[in-house]
Protein backbone atom coordinates (compact mmCIF):
# COMPACT_ATOMS: atom_id res chain seq x y z
CA UNK A 1 0.00 0.00 0.00
CA UNK A 2 2.97 2.44 0.63
CA UNK A 3 4.74 1.27 -2.02
CA UNK A 4 1.77 1.89 -4.08
CA UNK A 5 1.19 5.39 -2.77
CA UNK A 6 4.70 6.12 -3.59
CA UNK A 7 4.82 4.91 -6.91
CA UNK A 8 1.32 7.15 -7.53
CA UNK A 9 3.03 10.25 -5.77
CA UNK A 10 5.91 10.06 -8.20
CA UNK A 11 3.81 9.66 -11.43
CA UNK A 12 1.82 12.84 -10.18
CA UNK A 13 4.96 14.99 -9.64
CA UNK A 14 5.97 13.74 -12.81
CA UNK A 15 2.89 14.35 -14.92
CA UNK A 16 2.51 17.93 -12.88
CA UNK A 17 5.95 19.45 -13.91
CA UNK A 18 4.26 19.64 -17.64
CA UNK A 19 3.26 23.28 -17.63
CA UNK A 20 0.17 23.93 -19.86
CA UNK A 21 0.70 27.02 -21.81
CA UNK A 22 -2.56 27.02 -24.09
CA UNK A 23 -5.62 28.64 -23.50
CA UNK A 24 -8.99 27.15 -22.68
CA UNK A 25 -11.70 27.89 -25.41
CA UNK A 26 -14.85 29.18 -24.38
CA UNK A 27 -17.83 30.47 -25.87
CA UNK A 28 -17.28 34.66 -26.06
CA UNK A 29 -13.19 33.93 -25.90
CA UNK A 30 -11.72 36.54 -27.00
CA UNK A 31 -10.27 36.57 -30.79
CA UNK A 32 -8.66 38.60 -33.64
CA UNK A 33 -10.75 41.50 -35.00
CA UNK A 34 -12.93 39.82 -38.19
CA UNK A 35 -12.15 36.35 -36.95
CA UNK A 36 -15.24 34.36 -36.20
CA UNK A 37 -16.71 34.71 -32.84
CA UNK A 38 -16.41 31.72 -30.59
CA UNK A 39 -19.73 30.36 -30.07
CA UNK A 40 -20.54 26.77 -28.60
CA UNK A 41 -24.18 25.35 -28.44
CA UNK A 42 -25.54 22.22 -26.71
CA UNK A 43 -27.07 20.35 -29.25
CA UNK A 44 -28.13 17.04 -27.05
CA UNK A 45 -27.79 16.78 -22.89
CA UNK A 46 -28.15 14.07 -20.65
CA UNK A 47 -29.76 16.17 -18.36
CA UNK A 48 -32.33 16.53 -20.51
CA UNK A 49 -32.54 12.64 -20.71
CA UNK A 50 -31.02 12.79 -24.45
CA UNK A 51 -28.94 9.48 -25.02
CA UNK A 52 -25.60 11.80 -24.78
CA UNK A 53 -24.22 15.35 -24.15
CA UNK A 54 -22.70 16.71 -27.16
CA UNK A 55 -22.29 20.55 -28.55
CA UNK A 56 -21.62 22.01 -31.52
CA UNK A 57 -18.90 24.52 -31.73
CA UNK A 58 -18.52 27.32 -34.01
CA UNK A 59 -14.98 28.87 -34.11
CA UNK A 60 -12.18 30.45 -36.68
CA UNK A 61 -9.24 28.39 -37.18
CA UNK A 62 -7.27 30.86 -35.69
CA UNK A 63 -8.94 30.23 -32.46
CA UNK A 64 -6.67 30.39 -29.32
CA UNK A 65 -3.34 28.87 -29.12
CA UNK A 66 -2.91 27.96 -32.73
CA UNK A 67 -0.16 27.23 -35.52
CA UNK A 68 -0.41 29.16 -38.72
CA UNK A 69 -0.06 27.15 -41.57
CA UNK A 70 2.27 28.39 -44.75
CA UNK A 71 -1.08 28.65 -47.32
CA UNK A 72 -2.45 31.47 -44.00
CA UNK A 73 -0.21 33.91 -45.96
CA UNK A 74 1.36 32.01 -49.14
CA UNK A 75 0.06 31.32 -52.27
CA UNK A 76 -0.10 27.52 -52.60
CA UNK A 77 1.51 26.71 -49.27
CA UNK A 78 0.83 24.14 -47.33
CA UNK A 79 -1.98 23.03 -45.06
CA UNK A 80 -2.00 22.50 -41.56
CA UNK A 81 -2.16 19.04 -41.91
CA UNK A 82 1.23 19.33 -42.98
CA UNK A 83 2.56 20.92 -40.37
CA UNK A 84 6.22 19.29 -39.15
CA UNK A 85 5.42 17.77 -35.83
CA UNK A 86 9.18 17.59 -35.49
CA UNK A 87 9.37 21.30 -35.80
CA UNK A 88 7.06 21.26 -32.93
CA UNK A 89 8.14 18.49 -30.05
CA UNK A 90 11.66 18.64 -28.73
CA UNK A 91 14.03 21.05 -26.92
CA UNK A 92 12.72 24.95 -26.99
CA UNK A 93 13.50 28.19 -24.90
CA UNK A 94 11.47 30.78 -23.37
CA UNK A 95 12.79 34.28 -23.80
CA UNK A 96 11.47 37.35 -21.95
CA UNK A 97 11.43 40.02 -24.00
CA UNK A 98 11.65 43.50 -22.62
CA UNK A 99 11.24 45.49 -25.33
CA UNK A 100 7.33 46.56 -24.91
CA UNK A 101 6.43 47.66 -28.37
CA UNK A 102 8.02 44.39 -30.30
CA UNK A 103 10.51 41.74 -30.18
CA UNK A 104 13.30 43.03 -32.19
CA UNK A 105 16.49 41.19 -33.91
CA UNK A 106 18.73 43.47 -32.03
CA UNK A 107 16.97 41.94 -28.66
CA UNK A 108 17.22 38.58 -29.86
CA UNK A 109 21.13 38.78 -30.72
CA UNK A 110 21.44 38.49 -27.08
CA UNK A 111 20.35 35.70 -26.51
CA UNK A 112 22.70 33.99 -28.38
CA UNK A 113 20.42 32.59 -30.79
CA UNK A 114 21.70 28.96 -32.43
CA UNK A 115 20.61 27.20 -35.93
CA UNK A 116 17.17 24.97 -35.57
CA UNK A 117 15.85 26.45 -31.89
CA UNK A 118 12.11 26.47 -30.93
CA UNK A 119 11.63 29.54 -29.69
CA UNK A 120 8.52 30.80 -27.65
CA UNK A 121 8.65 34.50 -26.94
CA UNK A 122 7.18 36.20 -23.69
CA UNK A 123 6.51 39.48 -23.74
CA UNK A 124 4.08 41.88 -21.46
CA UNK A 125 0.89 40.53 -23.79
CA UNK A 126 1.03 37.50 -21.70
CA UNK A 127 -0.04 39.56 -18.22
CA UNK A 128 -1.87 42.15 -19.76
CA UNK A 129 -3.55 40.56 -22.74
CA UNK A 130 -5.44 37.42 -21.41
CA UNK A 131 -7.45 39.03 -18.35
CA UNK A 132 -10.23 40.27 -20.49
CA UNK A 133 -11.69 38.90 -23.60
CA UNK A 134 -11.96 41.99 -24.87
CA UNK A 135 -8.93 42.36 -27.70
CA UNK A 136 -6.14 44.00 -26.12
CA UNK A 137 -4.22 46.63 -28.47
CA UNK A 138 -1.54 47.42 -28.84
CA UNK A 139 0.41 44.01 -28.21
CA UNK A 140 3.83 42.81 -28.72
CA UNK A 141 4.19 40.90 -31.99
CA UNK A 142 7.89 40.09 -33.60
CA UNK A 143 8.88 42.81 -36.08
CA UNK A 144 10.34 42.22 -39.22
CA UNK A 145 13.68 42.29 -38.66
CA UNK A 146 13.36 39.86 -35.76
CA UNK A 147 11.35 37.64 -38.54
CA UNK A 148 14.35 37.85 -41.38
CA UNK A 149 16.46 37.05 -38.18
CA UNK A 150 14.72 33.72 -37.31
CA UNK A 151 14.63 32.99 -40.95
CA UNK A 152 17.99 32.88 -41.32
CA UNK A 153 19.15 30.94 -37.96
CA UNK A 154 16.56 28.00 -39.70
CA UNK A 155 14.52 28.39 -36.61
CA UNK A 156 12.32 25.15 -35.94
CA UNK A 157 9.39 27.22 -34.29
CA UNK A 158 8.61 30.67 -32.99
CA UNK A 159 5.83 31.75 -30.63
CA UNK A 160 4.11 34.44 -29.73
CA UNK A 161 1.84 35.48 -26.54
CA UNK A 162 -1.06 36.83 -28.31
CA UNK A 163 -3.12 36.41 -31.44
CA UNK A 164 -1.03 37.43 -34.16
CA UNK A 165 2.69 36.89 -34.75
CA UNK A 166 2.88 40.61 -36.21
CA UNK A 167 2.37 42.20 -39.68
CA UNK A 168 1.72 40.29 -42.84
CA UNK A 169 5.53 40.39 -43.88
CA UNK A 170 6.33 39.07 -40.71
CA UNK A 171 3.92 36.06 -41.32
CA UNK A 172 5.45 35.70 -45.21
CA UNK A 173 9.13 35.86 -43.84
CA UNK A 174 8.33 32.89 -41.05
CA UNK A 175 6.25 30.67 -43.14
CA UNK A 176 8.34 31.40 -46.17
CA UNK A 177 10.93 29.96 -44.49
CA UNK A 178 9.18 27.38 -42.60
CA UNK A 179 9.24 28.36 -39.13
CA UNK A 180 5.77 26.98 -37.45
CA UNK A 181 4.32 30.05 -35.99
CA UNK A 182 3.04 29.73 -32.93
CA UNK A 183 0.26 32.15 -31.81
CA UNK A 184 -2.09 32.71 -29.04
CA UNK A 185 0.33 30.94 -26.19
CA UNK A 186 0.02 32.32 -22.53
CA UNK A 187 3.39 32.18 -20.86
CA UNK A 188 2.32 34.08 -17.61
CA UNK A 189 3.26 31.05 -15.53
CA UNK A 190 6.39 30.43 -17.13
CA UNK A 191 10.26 31.69 -16.93
CA UNK A 192 12.83 32.03 -19.22
CA UNK A 193 14.93 29.08 -19.77
CA UNK A 194 14.67 25.95 -21.57
CA UNK A 195 12.27 23.51 -21.61
CA UNK A 196 10.30 20.86 -23.51
CA UNK A 197 7.56 22.34 -25.93
CA UNK A 198 4.81 19.58 -26.77
CA UNK A 199 2.21 21.47 -29.80
CA UNK A 200 -0.03 19.40 -31.33
CA UNK A 201 -2.21 20.96 -33.94
CA UNK A 202 -5.39 19.59 -34.75
CA UNK A 203 -4.65 17.63 -38.08
CA UNK A 204 -7.63 19.87 -40.68
CA UNK A 205 -6.86 19.11 -43.83
CA UNK A 206 -6.31 22.44 -45.73
CA UNK A 207 -6.34 24.50 -42.94
CA UNK A 208 -4.85 27.85 -43.12
CA UNK A 209 -4.28 27.38 -39.12
CA UNK A 210 -4.93 24.68 -36.17
CA UNK A 211 -5.94 25.37 -32.94
CA UNK A 212 -3.36 23.36 -30.44
CA UNK A 213 -2.62 22.08 -27.28
CA UNK A 214 0.80 23.39 -26.21
CA UNK A 215 2.99 22.36 -23.01
CA UNK A 216 6.12 22.88 -21.78
CA UNK A 217 8.19 20.97 -19.36
CA UNK A 218 11.27 22.73 -17.37
CA UNK A 219 14.24 20.61 -19.09
CA UNK A 220 16.70 19.80 -15.38
CA UNK A 221 20.01 20.53 -14.95
CA UNK A 222 20.59 23.00 -17.48
CA UNK A 223 20.29 26.58 -17.16
CA UNK A 224 20.33 29.25 -19.09
CA UNK A 225 23.58 30.75 -18.33
CA UNK A 226 24.90 26.91 -18.25
CA UNK A 227 23.53 26.51 -21.57
CA UNK A 228 25.08 29.86 -23.06
CA UNK A 229 28.65 29.18 -21.26
CA UNK A 230 27.97 25.84 -23.39
CA UNK A 231 27.35 27.31 -26.57
CA UNK A 232 30.19 29.97 -26.24
CA UNK A 233 32.59 27.27 -26.40
CA UNK A 234 31.65 24.89 -28.61
CA UNK A 235 31.74 28.07 -30.84
CA UNK A 236 35.18 28.09 -30.31
ZN1 LIG B 1 -2.94 32.72 -36.70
Amino acid sequence: MGQLQTATTNSSELSSKWLDVSVPIYAGMVHFPDNPTITIDTISRVERGDICTLSRLTIGSHTGTHIDAPNHFLPGGAGAEKTPLENLIGPARVIEIKDPDAVKADELRAHNLGTGERLLFKTSNSERCWKTSEFVQPFVSIAEDAASYLASLNTLAAGIDYLSAGSPETHRTLLGAGVVIIEGLNLSGVSQGRYQLLCLPLKILGGDGAPARVLLRASDGIDESKASMQAMRSSH
